[in-house]
């Protein structure tokens, strides 16, 4: 056994160091359940206090060390390679306190959000994070990739809803800041350093979370528009007359609908397949009578034909089916292989002519490409999947560089939701400045001298 395996092992016990053979039967994903994790050992503190103590050692020892939560990334954020140690959030599972008054949540980072989701709902309350990977993803990972998902329209994204964070820093320093106010300007606001980091300038431990009342009514609908120009349009009028009750509003292109609602996808149709565009939308209110005005505002919609058509969900089932057919993405997978997929991020005037051109300049080069584009119009955040038969490096550079390189000239981004980890580093500059990236390196470095936390994820070329 390794040196650091032996004395983090008597110093910790054996509960809470699995060496690598015991840490080699779990996953290293949860997206490729058939590859396992292959890491010198795999700790599982129960404390903040553990979790510094166990930095410490690993720092005094300069021993690498990759922060674990839910492994629901999809950039490569939590690969951890052989002669690295494994730190997982998990045994840090508890929903400390729901303050109602101040209507906050004090969590541990190993808490998975549909749980925390489910305990608030008992209490009348929301958290209105939410994205597919609810069921396994965990708030510290939500946390420390900046999450966005299905509500940041309404709602914001990860760092709009972190009050107060708890972070240990490489060297085993507690930075413990769980402030409950919405105003602090007490010099920097620190918590934002941590917060979309992806585990490379502390390991966040616990956070006080802001929390919303229940809402007691939600509508969904699927709406058919004949033009992107309406999709705009009727953004516009929805965010103006639903009384900011608007919680989702995701837009799909037609070719992402009709695969969605086609064989062997197990939904059928909402509304016919013949619309070049359709946008899932939902609000969430307080009143019993907000259906009936949902209801109105779509009619008016429809009458004065700003859209073209519409369906309004009526049941739990309908609204499952609806939401299945915009979340079911992992369809994609067993229809096609293999699948690069993108969330990039751009300004809705930008996002038709966008998608014209990169469609067309994939297709230019590969006659049978497979492309579907839907996501979160309101956010300007949307997920491209594209299938071009091959995955080898040189091909998956092709397309990268045929997605990312557009985005540079009309300022978007090559990542709104799930960051940069290993996969994207190499276009990091497309998105930053170069001044930008020099500073976050120099945070880094000031931050983890050594260089032992997460080592390898967001910069290409690290000056440490
Ligand atoms: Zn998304």
């Amino acid at each position: 056994m390794p040196k650091i395996v032996e004395l983090l092992t008597d110093t910790f016990g054996k509960n809470a160091v699995l060496p690598r053979a015991q840490a080699g039967t779990r996953v290293a994903s949860n997206w490729r359940q058939n590859e396992n994790l292959d890491c010198l050992a795999l700790l599982l503190p129960e404390t903040t206090d553990e979790v510094s103590k166990m930095l410490q050692i690993c720092h005094e020892h300069n021993q690498p060390v990759v922060p674990h939560g839910g492994l629901t990334g999809v950039v490569g954020g939590t690969v951890t390679r052989p002669d690295e140690i494994a730190l997982s959030l998990e045994r840090m599972n508890q929903v400390e306190e729901i303050n109602v008054q101040n209507k906050t949540v004090t969590v541990q980072a190993g808490v998975v959000l549909q749980h925390l989701q489910q305990v608030l709902a008992e209490n009348g309350l929301l958290f209105p994070l939410d994205l597919g990977a609810k069921g396994s993803c965990m708030i510290g990972g939500n946390i420390s990739s900046n999450a966005g998902g299905l509500q940041a329209l309404r709602y914001g994204v990860m760092r709009n809803l972190v009050l107060g964070l708890e972070v240990v820093l490489a060297d085993g320093t507690v930075l413990s800041s769980m402030n409950k106010m919405v105003k602090n300007n007490a010099g920097y606001d620190l918590k934002h350093l941590f917060i979309g980091s992806e585990g490379t300038l502390g390991v966040v431990t616990r956070a006080v979370l802001k929390v919303e009342d229940l809402p007691v009514s939600r509508s969904t609908a699927f709406v058919g528009l004949n033009s992107f120009e309406k999709a705009t349009q009727f953004l516009q009028y929805s965010m103006k007359h639903l009384k900011n009750e608007l919680s989702s509003f995701e837009l799909l292109w037609q070719d992402y609908y009709s695969l969605m609602t086609s064989p062997p996808s197990p939904f059928s149709p909402v509304l016919p397949q013949t619309y070049p565009f359709y946008v899932l939308m939902e609000t969430r209110g307080q009143d019993a009578g907000d259906g009936a005005v949902f209801e109105t505002f779509l009619e008016n919609a429809l009458t004065s034909g700003l859209i073209d058509d519409a369906s309004i969900a009526q049941t739990q089932q309908e609204l499952d089916w609806f939401w299945g057919i915009r979340e079911n993405v992992e369809l994609i997978f067993s229809v096609h292989q293999p699948v690069f997929l993108f969330d990039v991020s751009l300004a809705i005037s930008d996002m038709e002519a966008y998608i014209e051109k990169i469609k067309t300049d994939l297709q230019n080069i590969w006659a049978d490409l497979h492309f579907y584009a839907f996501g979160h119009m309101g956010d300007g955040n949307l997920h491209l999947f594209v299938s071009c038969g091959h995955a080898d490096h040189s091909t998956r550079h092709q397309v990268e560089d045929i997605v990312y390189q557009p985005l540079r000239q009309i300022g978007g981004s090559i990542t709104g939701e799930h960051g940069i980890g290993l996969e994207k580093k190499a276009w990091l500059h497309l998105s930053r400045t170069a001044e930008e990236i020099q500073l976050m390196q120099t945070l880094k470095k000031a931050l983890d001298p050594k260089g032992i936390l997460n080592p390898g994820k967001i910069f290409l070329l690290t000056s440490l």
